[in-house]
Order: structure tokens, then C-alpha cells, then sequence
């Protein structure tokens, strides 16, 4: 590690890898994992190893804007204090909401929650971890009396079998995808169950893959835990002394899936693969069980994660190495979040509303002068209440609702009826539009605080970037809030100040009887908070950082047995039918985040999906006239949207698939979120992003185009368009819905000026009419580029990509241009498979069938691809199987 490099954490998904920063000459910087952080051990994957791209300026909120006026902070923090104070006068603390974010570090959360339930007065705080794992929470409460995970990485190793369900990992979570990868090649005889009604990057791998009927994991878990009772894989000594309740869940599961035949049928798959599974898991007594949204987002959510921990609990394979059930969070702090207490159903340090001595104790350590006794509204409930006008002041930190929200129309509508809202985030984002007052903040490279991965290990984020102008962090923003309202008790200096706070609650009054407990830290001196490595909780006082629980019990419930929950099976909120005879899935793809406010920065990112797509099965798609590539249009409900179609067998028939990224700064109408079921978990407020019916029809544009073009375009037409940036270029695709008379005039007024001088011009018609090229030349360079069609048979893209980055096209070269071919030995490389050596999948294809490439590593020797993060050494292997 050079000297001046920084050692911090990645603010992308749950694995939390560490990374090193470095300065390079040119003033940018490089990013590779820290090989002395426990989570990753050097490993990084695509989007971590693009971060560099990342951190410009583009899009940065730089001073606090009032009603879109540029003011100081003392006013700015005024007009908020103000408003808020105003609405509380009127109509109560009930009446404001902070509406937060696992983006923000533990200490800004600390005080967003602190502020909200202690000192205002009420529990509507809420954050975007709500979309992601509340479920989990509720498993894990009803479960261990805790919100615990109770295992940690290496488990995932030390296993024999791994079960992945409602995980696509290889994606969401690639490095821990990697190491246990990593693991079955040290170790052949490991298995991998993938879960997963749909075929993934992750299912590809696997040694049995159970594409179950969406909806139905609940079933298949009561079907092993029927199954391990029946076949004598029950830890007696772990269930007697360690638990209750399990007789009740045994034969309520027992009744409900009495064979691998019932449960098969009921799932939608082949007995033999049930029974497979069964008897692997019954075999195998270092068995992990790792799942995540596919799980989680659900109306019975909370019932999965407990059908999953019971079994767990049944075979006492829990807390020992390389066994237990393990939830794996989406964001880089949300159990931080949990930590704090940023659901609006909980209390900080892990303590909760249902505890008169949690609510007194809280109240005493804060000497808050209000603390809330209920929980408040959660995320769903929040954006209805706003549009009913029952909350007048709300405050959004480092989140985007307006796209990511179920039914989002419904979010916007309630945006716009509130009195005051105010927005902090970092960049400009679909939701800081409906801001009243918008407040700048810091950025990933900027912060300094902790976060907490999905093993319980908490990391430093440690800046080495300057904020720009105005910019400042959250917790220091809140404090003055706080301050502004008359509050004591927030008057921290920095980040080290919070953070002693939070771990000196965190050991208050606790003697082992909360699961959360980090009082080892409490007293942190400043060097010492600046130099903290990597540390799992609990660890308390006196005590030793703890890697896993409850081997031998010691559970957080009141008799301290953990207590098997029987779960009945329910089927989705709302199913498939008339109208709406699909089921929509939504989630992520491998190299983007969220709603792309930070990935749809990187050049090398956004080549690898450039565009929204709807996964449907081929056989669907024949029968509705869709052919791959076509645009469809998916409708529910709540909102539609229009997408780019790819049709194959990964979706089963009747299934779709839509990425959850994409919004109105990227596309014309992509944000799923508008489509997507608001029904949630009646536990856990989750929703049901995983099974909303829907249709899809084919959509017929009167012509297709794509645009390339130096600068950004404004003036985008009526009709389908989507965006990406490329390496020098912006690129966008184009479908217009009313026929064009005259392309060449509307192709310079898309353009402008720019098109204005003709010696730098150059188009063609063909005589048909049906196809229009032009390109525009800028000192010699390309500067632009458009091509429109009648058909949907439009030229590959990337090789004209390419030819932005020369200095200067060639006669020949520009000549290929307009007859829209790549001359010979400018191959079109096509889709981007490698996004860190930019290798496209026909570069990879036609590598694999004439050098009889059969292996990833082959591939690495021959072009590079797959040998720096990794990320897409799946798909290597899914195109070499293609071309065998
Ligand atoms: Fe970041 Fe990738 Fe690690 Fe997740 S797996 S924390 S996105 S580097």
C-alpha cells in the first residue's frame, strides 16, 4: 500500500468490501480490495473495481437551495427548522416523518433516529432498508428474540452444502459468490442448491438448481422440515434444551407437505429434485442456507425466513462453522440502519417498543424529553399518509422514492401534495425535483463514519476526497437542525463523538440480554476511531469480538430458547389472471445500483446493460408476436412502462423479468417501481416486488434509431428513448411513434447548431426511404452520429462507439459510417461481457469456437476477460456452454 492510500469501504451492496484508495499522477484515483479485509481478502468485483468512474462532478448538489434559490446554510437550516416546527405546533410530532436511506453511514443514522424518536417525539422514521430486509428482522425477532445473523463469511466456505435461495448472489453479491466459488474448487465434494424460480448467473453453477413456482419457498421449507423430522435429522439435544415450539411447527408442516410428491407438485417441480434436496440437506450436516430479496420481498416474508430458520433450528445446525441460516442485505449499512433503530418499529441499540424497560431505558441514556412509545408509519404507510395530508413535513435523506417505491405514482403524487419537502442526497435525482428545500451533502469518497456488512462486521468509511463547495455530512446537518429546534445533546463535533455514543448505548444496562452490544468501543479516542479495523459485533466490555452465535443457545428471547415459529404457507397477494396474466419480477442487474444515480456514471458499467429489458420466455413471447429486441409494453395495475425485450428460456413461461434501475433521468418510461405491487407483509410492511400480474404487448414504433453524440442531448423527441454514457460518447436508443416525413430535417433539429455546417454534414437516404444515416464531423473527429430505420434491423453500436475515440476518421472510415458496416478488421465487438477489460460477447464468441476455448481461465489467457474482478466469469462460462 503506497503511502497517502486510504483504506475504506465499498458503498455498494451488503458484502461490504474493503478497499484501498490510491492516488494517481494524473489527479484521478485507483480502486483494488484490501487483501486484509475479512469480508472480500482483496476480492472486489465490476462495480467496486469502477468506483474511479464514479466520483465526479456531474450531477452534484453543491449549495442548499431554497424553492430553487441558492442560500446559505443558516438559512437554509432555518427555513427547514421552520417548516418543521410549524407543522408540529399545529398538528403534533405525528405529523413529520424523516424518510432514510442504508446509504448513510451508522452515525448519520444514529442521529436521524435519535432526533425523530427521542426528541421530536415520534416513530416515523423509516428507511429504504424496509424494501430490502424488514422481513428478515421480523424472522430473526420472532425467531432469537434478536435481530442477529448468527453466522459470518468463512461459514459460507466451511460448508458442505450451501443453499442459495431468492438470491441471484453472482450478481447482487459477487464476491460472496466468488468465495464460495473459490471454496468448491479447493474443496469438489461442496455443493450448491440454487432456489430460484428463474435461471440466473448464479443457478448456471449450481449443482441442482429448483426453479420453484414464484412464491412458493414457504412450502418447500415446511416440505424439509417435514422431511428432517421424518427422517431422524433432528438435533434432540439442541431442540430440548434450545428451543420451543417445535412440535407445533413439525406438524403443521407435516400436515401441510407430507411427501417431496406434495411439496413437488405444489412448487411446480420434479419429485426427484425435491427429494434431492431433501437428502442433501438431511446429509450435510455443515449446511448454510443463504437468502436475500427473492425471500424478503414478499407478503409472507417474514413466514419465509422463519420456514427457512426452522429448519435450522431442527438440525441444531446454527452458530458452529460452515452451518446456519444467513440473510444477506442489499445496501452497504443497512444493518446499521437496524442497529440504530431505523425502522420505524424500532428503538435504538436493538432495543424495541414492545419493552417498557427498552422505551424507559432509551429515554434515560438520551435524557430525551419525548421519546415515542409506539412504532411509527413504515415506508408504504409513509408515502400514503403524506398524500392523505396527515404528514405536512417530510425529510428525505440519500434516497430516491419516486422511483424506488412500489406503485411510485402514488409517491409522486404525495410529494407533490406535501407542505414541506426537503431532500439531502449528493446529486441530483427523480425525487430532489419535488424538493422544496434541498441540502447538499457529502459523497461515498467524502464520508467518515462506520457501516455494518451482512456478517454483523462493522468497517471504517474513511475519506480521502475534499467535499465540494457547500457540501456537507449528514450528521452535522441534523445536528444543527437539532440544535435550531431547541434541542441539547447534539452538540458532536465529529463522526468518533457519535460513534462513542452509540456503542456506550449499545452496552447500557445491557449484561448480555441484548444481542447488540459493541460497549468495547465506548471511549473511542480519536486515533483509535481513525485507525479501527474491521470488527464484528457483539463486543461488549471486557469481551472479545464475537464471529458467530448460538451454538450453544443463549438466544434473546425471555426464556432464552429460541422458539420455532409454524408457518402456514400463503400464496402471493395477488394472483395472475384475466387481464393481467403475467407474474412481474423485479431486481437488479450485475453492474448497476439502484436507481443508477451513481453506476450510470461509469462508462464501463453501463456498457454491460445499456438499456431496461423485460426477460420473457420465448415460447410467450411467439405467442404474442414478440420477437428478441422488439419494445414491449408491461402494464399493471398501477402504471406501465416500455422496455426493450429479451426473449429466451431463462423466465419460465407465464414469468417476466425487469431490471429495478432504470428512471426518468435514463429512460423515457422504465421505472418499474411504477408497475410494482404496493402490497406488503402484514409483519413486516415489506413489499411484494416479486409478483405483481401484469401484461406485456408488443409495441409498434413507427421507426427505430439510435443516436451517438459528444454531447448530451436535450431536446429528446415524443415517443421511446433511453440513455447511456459511454467512454467519450453519450448513446441512445430512439423509437418514434408518428412516421418521419422528412428524417434529415429531424435529425438536425435533434442536433441543432451543431448539424448547421454543411461541410462537416454528411447523410444518406436510401431510396426506399426506409433507412437514414448521418454523422457529423468535428475537426475531423465523429461528433455525432444517427441512424433511424422503418425496421428493427439497426447496425451493432459498439464498433461506432469505438470510433469516437479516434483523433480522426479516415476517408474509408467515414464512408463506413454512413453505410452503416465496420470495414474489414473493425470487428464489431458487441455487448460488453468483461467490464473491466471491455471484451464483448462477440470478441468472446468467436474466440471460444476458433481457438477451442473450453475453460474461464482459457479465456483470461486468450483476451484478459474475467481475470481482474471476476463479475462475469459466470456468463464465460454460460457462452462457452452456448457455443459447445
Ligand atoms: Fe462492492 Fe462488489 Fe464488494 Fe458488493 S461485492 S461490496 S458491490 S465490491
Amino acid at each position: 500500500m503506497r503511502a497517502g492510500a486510504t483504506r475504506t469501504t465499498c458503498p455498494y451492496c451488503g458484502v461490504g468490501c474493503g478497499l484501498i484508495i490510491e492516488r494517481e499522477a494524473g489527479g484521478g484515483i485507483s480502486v483494488r480490495g484490501d487483501p486484509a479485509h475479512p469480508a472480500n481478502l482483496g476480492r472486489i468485483c465490476s462495480k467496486g473495481a469502477a468506483l474511479a468512474e464514479t466520483i465526479g462532478s456531474e450531477g452534484r448538489l453543491t449549495r442548499p437551495l431554497v424553492d430553487g434559490r441558492a442560500v446559505s446554510w443558516d438559512e437554509a437550516l432555518d427555513r427547514v427548522a421552520e417548516g418543521f416546527r410549524r407543522v408540529i405546533d399545529r398538528r403534533g410530532p405525528g405529523a413529520v416523518a424523516f424518510y432514510v436511506s442504508g446509504q448513510l453511514l451508522t452515525e448519520d443514522y444514529y442521529v436521524a433516529n435519535k432526533l425523530m424518536k427521542g426528541f421530536i417525539g415520534s416513530a416515523n422514521i423509516d428507511t429504504n432498508s424496509r424494501l430490502c430486509m424488514s422481513s428478515s428482522v421480523v424472522g430473526h425477532k420472532r425467531a432469537f428474540g434478536s435481530d442477529t445473523v448468527p453466522g459470518c463469511y468463512q461459514d459460507l466456505e466451511q460448508a458442505d452444502l450451501v443453499v442459495l435461495t431468492g438470491s441471484n448472489t453472482a450478481w447482487c453479491h459477487p464476491v460472496l459468490f466468488q468465495r464460495i466459488q473459490a471454496a468448491r474448487k479447493a474443496r469438489p465434494q461442496m455443493r450448491l442448491v440454487v432456489i430460484d424460480p428463474r435461471a440466473t448467473a448464479t443457478s448456471d453453477g449450481a449443482d441442482l438448481h429448483l426453479p420453484l413456482r414464484s412464491g412458493s419457498d414457504s412450502l418447500l421449507f415446511n416440505g424439509l422440515l417435514s422431511w428432517l423430522a421424518r427422517h431422524g435429522h433432528v438435533d434432540r439435544r439442541f431442540v430440548e434444551r434450545h428451543t420451543t415450539g417445535h412440535a407445533e411447527a413439525v406438524r403443521l408442516a407435516q400436515w401441510q407437505a407430507p411427501s417431496a410428491a406434495v411439496v413437488a407438485d405444489q412448487c411446480g417441480l420434479q419429485t426427484e429434485q425435491v427429494e434431492q434436496f431433501f437428502r442433501w440437506f438431511g446429509a450435510c450436516e455443515k449446511t448454510v442456507t443463504v437468502y436475500s430479496q427473492g425471500i424478503n420481498q414478499s407478503t409472507s416474508g417474514s413466514d419465509k425466513v422463519n420456514a427457512i430458520v426452522n429448519c435450522h433450528l431442527l438440525s441444531g445446525r446454527i452458530g458452529r462453522a460452515g452451518m446456519g441460516p444467513f440473510s444477506v442485505t442489499g445496501q452497504p449499512n443497512a444493518m446499521g440502519g437496524r442497529e440504530v433503530g431505523a425502522l420505524a418499529n424500532q428503538l435504538a441499540a436493538h432495543m424495541g417498543f414492545d419493552s417498557d424497560e427498552d422505551i424507559d431505558r432509551v429515554r434515560r441514556f438520551w435524557q430525551a424529553p419525548a421519546l415515542a412509545r409506539k412504532p411509527g408509519l413504515n415506508a408504504v404507510e409513509l408515502f400514503r399518509a403524506v398524500e392523505r395530508g396527515e404528514i405536512g413535513a417530510l425529510w428525505i435523506m440519500a434516497t430516491n422514492p419516486a422511483v424506488s417505491l412500489p406503485d411510485n405514482s402514488q409517491v409522486r403524487r404525495a410529494l407533490e401534495r406535501c407542505e414541506l419537502v426537503v431532500v439531502s442526497d449528493c446529486v441530483e435525482t427523480d425525487t430532489t425535483r419535488f424538493a422544496d428545500i434541498l441540502l447538499p451533502v457529502k459523497a461515498w469518497g467524502e464520508k467518515d463514519g462506520t457501516v455494518t456488512n451482512s456478517e454483523r462486521r462493522i468497517s471504517r468509511q474513511r475519506p480521502f476526497l475534499p467535499p465540494p463547495a457547500e457540501a456537507r455530512a449528514d450528521w452535522w446537518i441534523l445536528s444543527r437542525f437539532a440544535q435550531r429546534l431547541g434541542f441539547s445533546g447534539f452538540d458532536y463535533r465529529s463522526p468518533r463523538e457519535i460513534f462513542d455514543e452509540h456503542a456506550a448505548l449499545s452496552g447500557f444496562e445491557n449484561g448480555g440480554t441484548r444481542d447488540f452490544d459493541i460497549g468495547a468501543l465506548q471511549g473511542i479516542g480519536e486515533d483509535e476511531y481513525d485507525a479501527l479495523q474491521p470488527f464484528q459485533w457483539p463486543f461488549a466490555a471486557g469481551g472479545v469480538s464475537c464471529q458467530r452465535l448460538f451454538a450453544e443457545g443463549g438466544f434473546f428471547t425471555a426464556d432464552r430458547r429460541a422458539q420455532f415459529v409454524a408457518v402456514t404457507p400463503r400464496p402471493p397477494a395477488t394472483a395472475p389472471e384475466g387481464d393481467y396474466p403475467f407474474t412481474l419480477n423485479t431486481g437488479r442487474v450485475r453492474d448497476h445500483w439502484h436507481t443508477m444515480t451513481r453506476t450510470g456514471l461509469s462508462p464501463k458499467l453501463t456498457a454491460h446493460t445499456a438499456e431496461p429489458y423485460a426477460e420473457l420466455h420465448v415460447l410467450d413471447a411467439q405467442r404474442l408476436g414478440i420477437a428478441d429486441a422488439d419494445l414491449v409494453r408491461i402494464e399493471s395495475r398501477w402504471g406501465g412502462v416500455v422496455v426493450r425485450a429479451r426473449c429466451g428460456t431463462r423466465q419460465q413461461p407465464g414469468a417476466l423479468f425487469v431490471p429495478m434501475h432504470w428512471n426518468d433521468r435514463f429512460a423515457s418510461n422504465a421505472c418499474i417501481g411504477s408497475v410494482v405491487n404496493p402490497c406488503v407483509d402484514p409483519f413486516s410492511g415489506q413489499p411484494e416486488f416479486k409478483h405483481t400480474p401484469v401484461r406485456v404487448s408488443r409495441v409498434e414504433p413507427a421507426w427505430y434509431g439510435f443516436l451517438l453524440s459528444r454531447d448530451p442531448i436535450d431536446n429528446l423527441p415524443q415517443g421511446y428513448w433511453c440513455r447511456s454514457w459511454r467512454k467519450d460518447v453519450w448513446y441512445y436508443e430512439l423509437a418514434g411513434d408518428a412516421p418521419l416525413q422528412d428524417p434529415s430535417a429531424y435529425a438536425r433539429a435533434l442536433l441543432g447548431a451543431r448539424a448547421a455546417n454543411p461541410a462537416a454534414w454528411c447523410e444518406f437516404l436510401d431510396s426506399s426511404g426506409a433507412h437514414y444515416r448521418a454523422a457529423r464531423f468535428d475537426d475531423g473527429r465523429l461528433g455525432a452520429s444517427l441512424f433511424i430505420s422503418s425496421t428493427n434491423d439497426l447496425p451493432g453500436r459498439d464498433w461506432l462507439v469505438r470510433l469516437f475515440a479516434q483523433s480522426e476518421l479516415l476517408p474509408e472510415q467515414r464512408l463506413r459510417v454512413l453505410a452503416g458496416a465496420p470495414g474489414k478488421g473493425a470487428e464489431d465487438v458487441g455487448r460488453v461481457i468483461c467490464s473491466c477489460f471491455s471484451v464483448g460477447v462477440n470478441t468472446l464468441m468467436a474466440a471460444i469456437r476458433s481457438r477451442k476455448l473450453s475453460t474461464p481461465e482459457q479465456i483470461g489467457e486468450a483476451l484478459q476477460a474475467g481475470t481482474n474482478c471476476g463479475s462475469c466469469i459466470p456468463e464465460l462460462r454460460a457462452l462457452i456452454a452456448e457455443a459447445s
